[in-house]
């Protein structure tokens, strides 16, 4: 491409909201096959609510619920604020928290009101050995209905299951039919619940999906889509993704999420409207046919 029509390319591309850091960027978009997105924050808005909430039989709700939005207040994940805003909801009084850690990728525990209160996925409290056989049932009923199963356990022994769930955002459903219309595959890489995340996708119409990854798992989500499919441009918004934005064939970042994911990226999105990618793809297929 000569130096002046990638100019015009990522001037159109900006007046839309799309920065090129590089305009190698519109180039490489040219060439890719499949557009994975993260899909916290990325195809959804980012900002889950809790829907439901079963306590064990002995167990009272409200009481429960505290003990787990006290110990999500050292948390930073978006589900943290979910259940942080439910207690406030019912004006629950917090118990005091010691001891608090993140286990990544699966969940949280602290000391709350002197006992031991751990809350997350399923694998996490299964890698504690233990038993969740009550409440798989309705678990995987929740992630069927696409929210985000959770579960807590008081002093080793689960004692309710909780769902939290997120809006897709307004312009998700017709970015992927356009991604569609352009011949290209849409896959979701997730740390969620696979569940959950296939019911979602199911939802969207979405091909391919990598769920219950690890953070540092997305780069090798990211390989295997390449290897089925070609090359890859991923769509992500959080800390997590700037392995995954860097690693891609074109990685695009959400400007409205964090600083990290942006320097790792190619191209960011100015508004979160993910309508934006096949837009960008139109401009770098444009561009690079006017000079051939
Ligand atoms: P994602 O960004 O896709 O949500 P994460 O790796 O951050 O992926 O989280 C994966 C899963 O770990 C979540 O879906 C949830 O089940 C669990 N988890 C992580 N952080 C928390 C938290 N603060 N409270 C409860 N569960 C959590
Ligand atoms: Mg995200």
């Amino acid at each position: 491409a000569t130096p002046t029509s990638i100019m015009v390319g990522t001037g159109r591309a900006a007046e839309l909201g799309v920065l090129f850091r590089k305009g190698e960027a519109l180039q490489g978009l040219r060439a890719v096959k499949v557009i994975a997105f993260d899909k916290t924050g990325t195809l959804t808005e980012g900002k889950p609510e809790l829907t439901d909430l079963h306590v064990s039989s002995g167990q009272d709700q409200d009481r429960v619920l505290a003990l787990i939005a006290a110990v999500e207040q050292r948390s930073e994940h978006p589900i943290a604020e979910a259940l942080m805003a439910a207690a406030q909801e019912r004006n629950l009084n917090l118990p005091e928290v010691s001891e608090f850690d993140t286990v990544t990728g699966m969940g949280v525990t602290a000391k709350a009101g002197g006992m031991r209160v751990n809350v997350g996925a399923d694998r996490y409290l299964k890698s504690l050995n233990m038993d969740l056989s009550e409440f798989t049932n309705l678990a995987s009923q929740l992630a069927g209905e696409g929210k985000t199963p959770l579960y807590a356990a008081i002093d080793g022994k689960p004692a309710a299951v909780l769902a939290v769930a997120d809006r897709v955002k307004e312009g998700t459903p017709a970015a992927i039919a356009a991604l569609h219309e352009q011949g290209l595959k849409v896959a979701m890489i997730t740390g969620d619940n696979a569940g959950t995340a296939n019911a979602i996708a199911r939802q969207l119409g979405i091909d391919a999906v990598e769920a219950e990854v690890m953070p540092d798992g997305k780069v090798a989500a990211l390989a295997h889509l390449r290897k089925q499919h070609g090359a890859v441009a991923f769509v992500g918004d959080g800390i997590n993704d700037a392995p995954a934005l860097a690693a891609a064939d074109v990685g695009l970042a959400i400007g409205t999420g964090t600083d990290i994911a942006i320097e790792a990226a190619q191209v960011v999105l100015m508004r979160g409207d993910l309508r934006a990618v096949p837009q960008a793809l139109a401009i770098s297929r444009a561009t690079l046919r006017n000079i051939r």
